[in-house]
């Protein structure tokens, strides 16, 4: 379902012009309109989801095989070093526009992209404890 006053439904099913890449009945691949580097990808679900709780495995599972079709042409076409693969769920996250999306981002020797993290720790039953309760939720 479209939902009223969403940016990227508007721009996913084509009422505001995007820089396309590829298109098809579940899908809008397009360039970020900020590049976090050269060649930013995002692909955008034509459906409305908020975030990754709300969307279908069957269309999750299409995402991520599209994904990497992207990302093989990405590579070719910019000759990146590196790319990561992002999806932000939650402002916490640093989601900014609440409508699905995966973000693809080429990386290159010496870019200021930031996506990592210290390393934390887990004690033992910590880990007991969070595999107990997730394992009872999958
Ligand atoms: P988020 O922070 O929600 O994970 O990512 C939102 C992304 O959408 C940002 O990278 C931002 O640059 C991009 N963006 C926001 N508005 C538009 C737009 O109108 N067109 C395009 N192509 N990208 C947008
Ligand atoms: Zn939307």
């Amino acid at each position: 379902m479209k939902k009223e006053d969403c940016i990227f439904c508007k721009i996913a099913n084509g009422e505001i012009p995007s820089a396309t890449i590829f298109e098809d009945r579940d899908f809008r691949v397009m360039l970020d309109i900020g590049p976090a580097t050269r060649g930013h990808v995002l692909i955008l679900t034509k459906e409305h989801y908020d975030n990754i709780y709300e969307i279908d495995a069957e269309t999750a599972g299409k995402l991520f095989s599209l994904a990497s079709v992207i990302a093989r042409a990405m590579k070719k076409v910019l000759n990146c070093d590196g790319m990561n693969i992002l999806q932000n769920n939650g402002t916490v996250a640093g989601q900014t526009v609440f409508h699905f999306h995966l973000h693809l981002i080429p990386r290159y020797e010496g870019d200021q992209v930031q996506v990592t993290w210290p390393q934390g720790s887990i004690t033992e039953e910590e880990k007991e404890e969070l595999v107990k309760s997730m394992k009872k939720e999958i």
